[in-house]
């Protein structure tokens, strides 16, 4: 079969005027037209989830007939194109990954990946305390978990689940399995859980983690939610500055996230602030759907098909058509302007 890889002549150089032109595969570092590079993959593994954060998926999830979510075989092609490419950090997200059994083996497949130093897993801590041995000697570095309250209460109402006690039983089992690098999520919600903010301070007074504080953003499905509900991240931000946290310095490859440490906290801050001004100038990732489309952007319009080319491992066909649609990426997202993209919600794609 011919190659269709469009080639790119070498220019010759003085005294090779009669060489052929050498041909070479275009490829490299993934870099948009902007000249961001990205090294971060956020890879959903399933669409599926088991809680109703009513931010997210309020009435559950809805059983639908999309196409079954990336095989083993798949995941381990897509991580090789992307680490080839420059990728070093993968993902894994949902949906809810850890109702995949496979997890485990995904875990291996992506660590064992030449060129990712880093696997990462964002869960809602439903199978943390059974599972989280499995997923440390597979390999996982690195755990996000979603705690949106640390009141039982609010927890329970926000999610539909009564497990808030047993989810930070699972963070301390993940330490004990070695995983250093935990973070837990908390989406900034109005009338849900700012009146238990202080819960928050006051847990990390001693709790050697990283709290990520996300503003709540807009979906197609969460208009109204999202409306009576958004708090200012840059409110929170002079807040948590008045009261003696201090901005840390941020690495030239850190994402888009803020990092606050106080000398009288054990525990650090994190702020996700997607509308404040200069958010995307930052960005380092990109996404992939459980069902094996490449979004640009949490917020852009449908995802493009990759799925026929994991099929063979045709490695290069991949990364060229990889290569080929980053330049699609556009400068920043428009949610100011209240343009959601395609995504109805985060399930969808894995936030
Ligand atoms: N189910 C897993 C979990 O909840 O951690 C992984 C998938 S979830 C979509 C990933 C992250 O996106 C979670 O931390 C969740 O709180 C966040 N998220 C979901 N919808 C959001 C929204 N509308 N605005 C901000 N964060 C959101
Ligand atoms: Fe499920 Fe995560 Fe969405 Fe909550 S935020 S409904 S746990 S996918």
């Amino acid at each position: 079969m011919q190659s269709r890889i469009p080639l790119r002549a070498l220019p010759t150089t003085a005294g090779q005027q009669d060489a052929q032109p050498l041909m070479t595969p275009v490829s490299g570092p993934l870099e948009d037209r902007f000249g961001r590079r990205f090294s971060y993959l956020r890879l959903s593994v399933t669409d599926v989830c088991n809680f109703r954060c009513n931010y997210c998926l309020p009435d559950g999830y809805q059983c639908s007939t999309t196409p079954e979510p990336l095989t083993l075989t798949e995941i381990g092609r897509i991580a090789r194109a992307f680490a080839a490419m420059g990728t070093r950090k993968i993902r894994i997200t949902g949906g809810e990954p850890s109702l995949r059994k496979d997890l485990p083996q995904i875990i291996r497949v992506l660590k064992q990946t030449p060129g990712i130093d880093t696997v990462a897993l964002t869960t809602n801590g439903y199978r943390l305390t059974h599972q989280i041995g499995d997923w440390a000697d597979a390999g996982l570095d690195q755990l996000n978990v979603s705690i949106d309250s640390l009141d039982p209460q609010q927890f329970r109402a926000i999610t539909g689940h009564d497990k808030l006690q047993e989810i930070l039983t699972g963070i301390q089992l993940a330490r004990n399995a070695g995983i250093q690098h935990i973070k837990v999520n908390a989406v900034l919600l109005q009338d849900w859980n700012m009146s238990a903010f202080p819960q928050f301070l006051a847990w990390l007074k001693h709790e050697d983690v990283t709290l990520r504080f996300i503003e709540l953003m807009q979906t197609g499905d969460n208009q109204d939610f999202f409306a009576a509900n958004h708090v200012s991240g840059a409110l929170v931000r002079e807040q948590l500055l008045r009261s003696g946290w201090q901005l840390q310095a941020r690495g030239r490859h850190a994402g888009p996230a803020e990092e606050f440490a106080h000398p009288g906290y054990r525990g650090r801050i994190g702020l996700i602030m997607p509308y404040s001004k200069d958010f995307c100038s930052s960005c380092n990732r990109l996404r992939i759907s459980a069902q094996g489309k490449l979004h640009l952007c949490l917020f852009g319009d449908e995802g493009f098909e990759l799925r026929p080319l994991l099929q063979d491992d045709d490695q290069t066909l991949l990364q060229q058509r990889i290569h080929e649609l980053l330049q699609d990426k556009k400068a920043t997202h428009f949610l100011q302007q209240g343009e959601t993209g395609a995504v109805r919600h985060f399930a969808m794609i894995g936030g």
